[in-house]
């Protein structure tokens, strides 16, 4: 299977003025592909420099993608570097020419265009010309010594741009067949568990692969097959995804589906309920949440932020009893908000969270990270105590889940 390095080309990326981020969107296409990254390396406006980088990265990996250094100015120069060290000669292009006209004509035209732009149609001799229709600077692509070239333009929009519509289908022709991914999501098992758990599986495994990803709280496993045809790669998929399901049980939510909001959403439209919230850590998280999907109101009724005593109290009913002998961060607050939201707002669900989002403990002692979430419904309540670790952001993000988990219980 191929091996591909990243060059970015920019002084800029090594003083630190901006992140290199082309190439996490290049990495993360490639492994799509099942392209393994072995190293990214990051080097100046320098000929010399780049030359050596490009040495180096031929010698472990048979695809090259460069970002960068394709422009007009006298810094870009990561063309006629490659070109030199593979032996091809820069020729111009008339059609390249001819776009980047164009596009300087559409950008300025009140401005006639300097020579120097046209220096971006010189290209590799032989070279698959990547037309730019997001800027001027046409990429491209060859192949010497066996190793595949790739050079695209730096500027975000246009390397994303050209990665996706024009390097990508090239590097697909080259992997011979299909290459398929399904990701299962995972939600209520911590990173290193999973791994833990499928370390020795995913070393061993080949076709798939198995690749985990930790996202916010949340965590994917992502198959990726290659075969033939899809229907064969699927087929390769399948008896992974059931061992994984065998092994993880209901902390996978989904596979192939954006979130846990959208599953929640999806299994209550489903059964024709409404659902409601009652938050007071979360400040009406769980709610923006479901307001994120669109369409959200055919199940949305609505929420309450209940963050003081009072409101809890006066607008969802919870006992004055309860607050005074439990506290507001308790399962019996919780269950009682959950309840006062379901009849206040008439839904079917709702869901309450109560909790210490910090920085410090609550005036009953409570430690940061302690958060209730209850689930009521028509005969039942239930409610979990959650232990979220410290920073309030990531409290109220990872409470905001759990209660949207627990609706998908
Ligand atoms: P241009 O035609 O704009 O000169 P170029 O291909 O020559 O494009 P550079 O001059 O190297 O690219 O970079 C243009 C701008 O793109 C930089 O100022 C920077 O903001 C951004 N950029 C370059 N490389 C990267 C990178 N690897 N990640 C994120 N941004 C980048
Ligand atoms: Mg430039």
């Amino acid at each position: 299977s191929h091996i591909a390095e990243l060059i970015a080309v920019g002084t800029e990326l090594l003083l630190g003025n901006i992140a290199n981020t082309d190439a996490q969107m290049i990495s993360q296409g490639l492994s799509e592909l099942g392209i393994h990254v072995y190293y990214h390396t990051v080097v100046g406006d320098n000929p010399a420099r780049l030359r050596s980088a490009v040495e180096i990265a031929r010698r472990r990996a048979d695809i090259l993608i460069t970002t960068g250094g394709l422009g007009p100015t006298c810094d870009d120069l990561t063309k006629q570097t490659l070109a030199q060290v593979f032996g091809r000669e820069l020729v111009f292009d008339e059609p390249s020419a001819q776009r980047i006209r164009s596009y300087f004509q559409r950008l300025h035209p009140d401005r006639p265009m300097t020579e120097n732009n046209l220096q971006q149609a010189m290209l590799p001799e032989g070279c698959t010309i990547f037309a730019n229709d997001w800027g001027t600077a046409p990429g491209c692509a060859f192949e010497a010594e066996g190793v595949r070239v790739i050079m695209l333009p730096g500027p975000p929009r246009e390397c994303r741009a050209m990665f996706t519509h024009r390097a990508l289908p090239y590097l697909r022709a080259l992997a011979d067949g299909t290459i398929v991914s399904r990701t299962l999501k995972i939600f209520g098992m911590g990173e290193s568990s999973v791994e833990a758990l499928l370390r020795e599986r995913m070393n061993a495994m080949t076709n798939p692969t198995l690749a985990p990803y930790a996202k916010e709280g949340e965590m994917e496993l992502r198959i990726t097959a290659k075969a033939p045809t899809e229907a064969e790669a699927r087929d390769l998929i399948a008896p992974v995804e059931e061992e994984l399901r065998d092994l993880l049980g209901d902390v996978i939510y989904g596979a192939d589906v954006k979130s846990l909001e959208e599953v929640a959403f999806a299994l209550m439209e489903a059964q024709g309920l409404t659902f409601g919230t009652a938050e007071s850590c979360t400040g009406g998280l769980v709610a923006k949440r479901m307001t994120d999907l669109p369409g959200a109101s055919a199940v949305l009724k609505g929420g309450v932020v209940s963050y003081t005593d009072e409101v809890k109290h006066n607008v969802l009913g919870v006992p004055q009893a309860l607050l005074d002998q439990y506290g507001a961060v308790s399962p019996q607050v919780a269950e009682a908000m959950a309840r006062g939201a379901r009849r206040v707002l008439g839904c079917s669900l709702a869901v309450s969270t109560t909790g210490v989002a910090g920085p410090d403990p609550d005036d009953r002692g409570n430690p940061v990270g302690l958060v209730y979430v209850a689930l009521a419904g028509a005969e039942f309540c239930h409610v979990q105590e959650l232990h979220l670790g410290r920073g309030r952001a990531m409290v109220r993000s990872r409470a905001s889940l759990h209660a949207l988990d627990l609706v998908r219980r």
